[in-house]
């Protein structure tokens, strides 16, 4: 069976008004596909360098058009918009989707690094997940293949305190939705989470928008906004084929992760039940970290035996399928670029590192429908 390895990408954020207005520092270079960093404690040793699929520079560089939408200005370094981002990674998402693969697309990164950003945006700059839906829409309406019929589902979730919620029930039973194994297939699921059909990108856009609202919002110290769960939006794709032999279904699974904040709870001053919540949210965190640890050791060939923890968390438990199973793969790592973030930024450089020398075994989920 076909391997593939995780797709990864890094990306840069701009400086926000608060390290404008302190002077900070930036430590991250960027040429074609290496990014170097620089330790501000040393700052005369070596950055220390790393190379990924794609590196986005989108630390400069841009215009802001009337619309509010952020654009390179190409009088100036290369900036990496949401669209030229979608470019890369969400035409693939939608491309092997089509193809009946199943994908996942997950952000990770210290909180305020930018992972929002990249994923849903914020107003008009939309980010990978509005873009691949509307797209996804669009492409069947000029499809109009008058025998390929199509189905599409939507289901959103938080995992917060290694508990599940369902995103689009407001009912939320104690203790979150229990985790079941399928018999079958091995697949972990959480039982009874709402699945939605959605008909048009407006049925997906409410939903996310529901959804929401519905999420648990944390603050920490360093931003008040930012959830400390991860969120998982899965859309369910399918394409009922007729031809004289029958009815064949090619189904798609697309995972789009928005994870928890990776940095450390001591770093943001939680205290007390903070600090407790902090300890299981880096139950899944960690445990995705050791999960990513065994395979990149598997892949390198090792000849030793290995278990890969995936049943120690939630998360691990949940993403089985994009992290080393039957899924095409994409993980963007939210980089900030001051010196006071260097320690998270280079544990995230490092993380993603890791991620890219995963593989996985990916095969066309099509079958006859009896
Ligand atoms: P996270 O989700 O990792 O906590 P956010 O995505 O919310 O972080 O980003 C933090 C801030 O930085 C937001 O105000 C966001 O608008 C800004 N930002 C992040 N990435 C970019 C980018 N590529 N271009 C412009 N602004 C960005
Ligand atoms: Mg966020």
């Amino acid at each position: 069976m076909p391997e593939e390895s995780i797709k990864v990408a890094v990306r840069l954020r701009p400086f926000n008004q608060r390290e404008k207005d302190r002077n900070a520092k930036l430590i991250i270079k960027m040429e074609g596909k290496s990014t170097f960093i620089t330790d501000p404690k040393a700052p005369y040793d070596e950055p220390k360098q790393f190379s990924f699929d794609y590196s986005y520079w989108s630390h400069d560089g841009f215009v802001e058009l009337p619309s509010g939408i952020l654009e390179a200005d190409n009088s100036l370094s290369p900036y990496a918009s949401q669209q030229k981002v979608f470019d890369d990674l969400g035409r693939d998402v939608l491309k092997n989707a089509f193809d009946g693969f199943n994908c996942s697309l997950f952000a990770y990164g210290q909180t305020g690094s930018g992972k929002s950003y990249s994923m849903i945006g914020y107003g008009v700059n939309r980010g990978i997940v509005p873009i691949v839906c509307d797209e996804l829409f669009h492409e069947i309406q000029n499809a109009k293949s008058p025998s390929t019929r199509y189905e599409i589902c939507l289901s959103m979730m938080e995992i917060y305190n290694e508990q599940v919620r369902d995103l689009l029930n407001k009912e939320f039973p104690k203790g979150g939705l229990v985790i079941h194994q399928h018999p079958t297939s091995g697949h972990f699921y959480p039982q009874g989470l709402r699945i939605v059909p959605v008909g048009t990108y407006n049925d997906i856009e409410r939903r996310v928008t529901e959804g929401t609202e519905n999420r648990t919002i944390a603050a920490t110290n360093m931003n008040a906004t930012s959830s400390r769960a991860h969120t998982v939006v899965t859309i369910y794709f399918d394409q009922i084929i007729k031809d004289d032999r029958g009815e064949t279904k090619k189904t798609s699974v697309i995972n789009l992760v928005d994870l928890a904040g990776s940095e450390r709870s001591s770093s943001t001053g939680a205290t007390g039940d903070r600090l407790k919540e902090g300890t299981n949210i880096n139950k899944s965190l960690s445990t995705l970290g050791n999960v990513i640890a065994a395979l990149a050791e598997m892949s390198s060939g090792t000849k030793r035996k290995l278990v890969v923890p995936y049943r120690e968390s939630v998360l691990t438990k949940l993403l089985q399928n994009a992290l080393g199973g039957n899924s095409k793969t994409v993980m963007i790592a939210a980089l900030s670029p001051t010196d006071v973030s260097h320690d998270e930024t280079l544990s995230t450089l490092r993380f993603a590192d890791r991620v890219k020398r995963i593989k996985n075994t990916v095969v066309v989920n099509e079958n006859p429908i009896e």
